[in-house]
């Protein structure tokens, strides 16, 4: 098979183009860097939306809900619509109200922060944790008795916690020790790149339930498939005529190639162009840039 093929020309950029009719966007290290805007990445979706393509933005991001995430696109002067955007913490509501079909009286224990209470709320189920304050506290003698299993807890879903303690890991450990209780994790990363650091990332906080409990979550991020059938639950594109754009391979490129979409990787992120091209790559992508913005920088000139 033939490698993955860099796209420099005119010819190439339509040919390109014309392959697909839905966009699927990873966002830090696509669209922007940090608070930067990555150049003529704006100017590039304008041009995508003039011929009728479709944009879906995904991130792994649980923290914000979709409507949070719209201002962050607004301040780099982007407009979006909160439906075109598609988060961890929406797709962990929509898995658990449209696949798993969790009964109405069943409540989910959030680790997490209010961009998940936000998307569970969307979707009318019931949670409890989250950025509750009585829980941001240590765990105290007393509690030891009283943290036990809940029968109306159906769910433990683990996203990025900023407040993550031992009283909300007990909590979650003691529901988790029942089989039927399911267990989620928006998103497992191990780190987030901020301010040109890596940060623990969301799988840090399950990452110690799993030890305890021997179980293991379904994730509901990049690069697992349950977040590919919730978008294309909500979505209802032709895979064959959508393309996934990213910077990373192992997770963004990875979504990509696993859910049949096309893939365009782009070097303004984590992953460099030896990656890409390397023999042991962890997987195959189809075409790659520099950047986005190549787009409309190409067809302009
Ligand atoms: N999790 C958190 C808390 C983040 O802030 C980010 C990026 O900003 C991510 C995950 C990764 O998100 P993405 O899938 O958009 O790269
Ligand atoms: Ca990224």
């Amino acid at each position: 098979m033939a490698g993955p093929a860099k796209i420099t020309t005119k010819e190439q950029v339509e040919e390109f183009l014309n392959s697909y009719d839905d966009f699927l966007f990873d966002c830090d290290g696509v669209l922007w860097q940090g608070d930067q805007l990555l150049p003529y990445a704006a100017e590039t979706l304008d041009l995508l939306r003039s011929k009728g393509k479709r944009l879906i933005f995904v991130t792994n991001n649980s923290t914000k809900s979709r409507q949070a995430y719209t201002k962050k696109f607004a301040k780099l002067g982007i407009t979006v619509t909160a439906e075109e955007i598609f988060g961890s913490a929406y797709s962990s509501a929509i898995y658990l109200s449209k696949v798993v079909k969790l009964p109405k009286d069943k409540k989910v224990l959030v680790l997490g922060e209010a961009g998940i209470e936000e998307e569970l709320a969307s979707e009318g189920i019931q949670y409890v944790g989250g950025t509750d304050p009585s829980l941001r506290r240590d765990i105290a003698p007393e509690d030891y008795d009283k943290i036990v299993p809940d029968p109306s807890i159906g769910c433990v879903l683990c996203g990025l916690d900023l407040h993550i303690n031992y009283l909300k890991l007990s909590m979650a450990l003691i529901n988790l020790q029942v089989p039927e209780t399911i267990f989620l994790a928006t998103n497992i990363d191990s780190t987030y790149p901020t301010n040109g650091k890596l940060f623990p990332g969301a799988g840090t906080m399950s990452a110690p339930l799993i030890l305890a409990s021997k179980r293991q979550p379904i994730s509901l991020g990049k690069p697992s498939q349950a977040m590919m059938d919730c978008i294309k639950a909500k979505f209802d594109f032709a895979p064959a005529r959508a393309c996934m754009v990213g910077d990373r391979l192992d997770t963004d490129m990875r979504f990509g190639v696993e859910g049949g979409l096309g893939t365009l990787f782009v070097l303004t992120g984590v992953n460099t162009e030896a990656d890409v091209l390397a023999a042991d790559a962890p997987v195959a992508v189809k075409n790659y840039m520099s950047k986005l913005g190549d787009i409309y920088e190409i067809l302009k000139n």
